[in-house]
């Protein structure tokens, strides 16, 4: 069994390239961007994995389903509604039952599998947790949503401080502990580092279960040289007090990970990462298509099934 930890766009890539190649994925799922909107649970990291598994996901975007179109969100503008969070026509279906299920008392992780499943969509996909966390982003104009600072505020205000508003009442979802603990490789993503991989590593059963399978646990640098491949991954590590660099994305995984994937052209990074006793493969990172991803997904699972 393979595990990934995933957020959205980043991850998603890697996500379809090993499920092109391996029947036995489950997808771990960030949860701290979910927000509630127009009276609807939106959950854009979730649904951006089951639509890229789905083979329905607005590849150009990076989230939503290709070729929807927007006439709610029109309407919704006539309305003087807020307008700054895009909700395709075909979208919102998923928002409104996702919705009704939970107001009839159904889990997060049990409407996941269903929608999954109308999807037939092989690999289970798990919410880090059932309890609803988020990340929040304190700025120079006030504490905020994570999608409100980016998706709103177009990423463009200072950053104070990063924390995950109710972590410490969330429980993670046991069936993700299972997956890990059962997996011989458990793949972080290249995923923000902060906003999508934080979230679900931060949940203290999840994280224990790494620690202690480390040595299985492999990541892919979302960072080349100083900078992210795509968003605002340097803005929120530099925040948090962390390099932006490959060897800043090491120190953040070292007690997680015991392998970390970068970029050929990072080779000056490569000996600082060792010395944290983490082993460095390199490759190429940027996926600009299918044969990118599963080129890279294979590279990823080689390392552990010829070692
Ligand atoms: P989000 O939830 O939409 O922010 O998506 P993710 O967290 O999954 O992905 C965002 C991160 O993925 C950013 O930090 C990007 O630098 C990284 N990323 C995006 N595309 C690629 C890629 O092709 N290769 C690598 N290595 N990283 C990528």
């Amino acid at each position: 069994m393979i595990t990934i930890l995933a957020g959205g766009t980043g991850s998603v890539k890697l996500a379809r390239g090993i499920s092109k190649i391996r029947d036995d994925l489950v997808v771990i799922s960030n949860v701290a961007d979910n927000i509630w909107l127009h009276g609807l649970y939106i959950c854009p990291d979730v649904d951006t994995i089951t639509y890229g598994l789905a083979g329905i996901l607005d590849k150009k975007r990076g989230w939503g389903i290709m070729d929807d179109s927007f006439m709610f969100m029109e309407q919704m503008k006539k309305l003087d509604q807020d307008y700054w969070f895009k909700i395709g026509d075909k979208d919102l279906a998923l928002h409104v039952v996702r919705t009704n299920f939970l107001n009839n008392g159904k889990s997060l992780s049990w409407i996941t599998e269903w929608i999954q499943k109308k999807f037939s969509i092989l690999s289970p996909i798990i919410p880090a947790s059932d309890n609803h966390m988020e990340t929040r982003i304190e700025t120079s104009i006030g504490d905020m949503h994570v999608q409100e600072f980016w998706v709103k505020n177009h990423g463009e205000i200072n950053i104070s401080n990063i924390r995950y508003q109710g972590i410490e009442n969330a429980v993670a979802n046991s069936r993700a502990v299972e997956s890990i603990k059962n997996s011989e490789v458990i793949i972080i993503a290249p995923g923000n580092p902060i906003s999508s991989i934080g979230p679900i590593i931060s949940l203290p059963t999840i994280r224990k279960e790494l620690e202690s399978k480390k040595d299985n646990v492999i990541a892919i640098s979302p960072i080349i040289g100083k900078s992210p491949v795509s968003g605002p991954a340097s803005k929120y590590m530099q925040a948090r007090g962390i390099e932006s660099s490959p060897f800043g994305i090491a120190s953040y995984y070292n007690n997680v990970a015991s392998n970390l994937v970068i970029s050929n052209s990072d080779v000056d990074y490569e000996r600082s990462i060792k010395m944290l006793g983490i082993d460095v493969y390199k490759t190429e990172i940027v996926m600009q298509n299918l044969e990118d991803e599963i080129n890279l997904s294979n590279f990823v699972l080689n390392i552990f099934t010829s070692a």
